[in-house]
């Protein structure tokens, strides 16, 4: 418990939290940490969910490797998800004998780019780790976010 604490405490310690208040990342650290208690404690995974076609997804892409299918609350107009459909809990659990998979996700992030007419534009594709890391899903995924200018700086 005094370690959690500890940990909650660090955006404050923050010596350059930058233009991202640190308010905000202690919320988004706080969220990270509840969502992945309640994962701990249901052991259900709703990217598996969704891989499994269990529960429902815009989905817009799948085969053997990942599953693509648009964010429930998209930042943007094109606001994809990529996961694979093993369950790997972050870039932290993946292992040498899933690098197919992870190279997947990029190949589908072009995939993505290409059905959704973005690919000359561009594009950012984004992958959250861990509580610093803003993750909320316990289950690998890429962000592939585009049809508008990202803002910058990121951090
Ligand atoms: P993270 O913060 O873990 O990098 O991103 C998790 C993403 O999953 C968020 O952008 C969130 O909107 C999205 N998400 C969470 N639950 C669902 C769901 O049930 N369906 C879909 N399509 N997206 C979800
Ligand atoms: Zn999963």
């Amino acid at each position: 418990m005094i370690l959690f604490a500890r940990q909650l405490w660090v955006p404050f310690r923050s010596p350059e939290p930058g233009r991202f208040s640190m308010l905000k990342a202690f919320a988004i650290q706080l969220y990270s940490r509840v969502s992945y208690l309640r994962y701990r404690m249901n052991s259900t995974c709703i990217f598996c969910k969704i891989a499994s076609g269990e529960i429902p997804a815009e989905i817009v892409y799948k085969d053997e490797l990942v599953t693509a299918f648009r964010d429930i609350h998209p930042v943007a107009p094109t606001h994809v998800l990529i996961v694979p459909n093993k369950h790997i809990q972050s870039v932290s659990q993946a292992e040498a004998e899933d690098e197919q998979t992870l190279g997947r996700l990029f190949t589908t992030a072009r995939k993505v780019a290409e059905l959704d007419g973005i690919v000359d534009a561009g594009y950012r594709t984004i992958v959250n780790s861990g509580a610093h890391g803003g993750q909320t899903v316990f289950h690998l995924h890429m962000h592939v976010i585009g049809g508008q200018r990202m803002k910058y700086p990121m951090g």
